[in-house]
């Protein structure tokens, strides 16, 4: 598979942008690092290959993006892993983020509602023999058996806080989850104290792809 190369051009590449997200606030050495070792280009397109390594979103196929660098890296540095936690991420789309969270060493659940984005995610994962299980379903109902989760990340814009993945947060747990109706959202941090204790903090304004119920299979025409 062409686009599972990685020339001296993209590492390159991949270490200028690197330095650039190190300008933009991003201080974890173990995040920079595994933008290292997961390159971006093998997640899109071939024809896209040139742009992988530009602090930019692009399209994924099913009407997606993957997020921007800089997105993917704060949402990560503002959800504080540690290795062999349990996270569960909602929105796979093209598995970067699920892949950037493997290679911390966490144990990533990741649910994606595009049967077809989710399929190809999955090869990704297994072709870098990560620690993560995908499932192709609706995020808005978590993943409860295998609940609970110490670190809970949401990669689109979601209408409010969805009470399940409140539910399913370990107490001491994070949740990181970009909320708003409009195109923007606000980047929350929501920390479980206990039972029914949250804190919340706002961090920025960013714009994703909005969360959505129900599932699309790869068999139902596109609207
Ligand atoms: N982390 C991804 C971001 C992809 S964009 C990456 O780095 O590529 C967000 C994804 O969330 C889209 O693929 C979209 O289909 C998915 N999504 C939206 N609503 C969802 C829901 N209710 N459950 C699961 N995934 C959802």
């Amino acid at each position: 598979m062409d686009h599972l190369k990685d020339t001296y051009r993209h590492q390159g590449k991949r270490k200028l942008l690197i330095e650039e997200l190190k300008r933009m606030g991003i201080q974890k050495t173990a995040i920079l690092d595994a933008f290292y070792q997961v390159p971006r280009h093998f997640f899109m397109d071939l024809a896209l290959d040139d742009l992988a390594y530009t602090n930019a979103a692009f399209q994924i196929g099913s009407g997606q993006t993957i997020s921007h660098p800089y997105t993917v890296a704060f949402q990560t540095e503002l959800l504080e892993v540690q290795r062999k936690m349990k996270v569960l991420e909602i929105g796979t789309g093209s598995g970067f983020q699920t892949c950037i969270l493997c290679a911390l060493g966490t144990k990533v659940y990741s649910i994606e509602r595009h049967e077809e984005l989710h399929l190809k995610a999955d090869a990704m994962v297994k072709h870098f023999k990560f620690d993560a299980r995908l499932r192709y379903g609706d995020g808005f109902r978590g993943w409860p058996s295998y609940a609970p989760f110490d670190r809970i990340i949401v990669t689109c814009g979601a209408p409010e806080i969805p009470l399940e993945l409140k539910k399913q947060l370990a107490f001491g747990g994070i949740m990181i989850i970009p909320v708003g109706e409009g195109v923007e959202q606000v980047m929350l941090k929501i920390v479980r104290l206990n039972e029914n204790e949250f804190t919340q903090q706002q961090f920025g304004t960013f714009k994703f792809v909005p969360m959505l119920e129900q599932k699309v299979s790869i068999k139902t025409p596109k609207s």
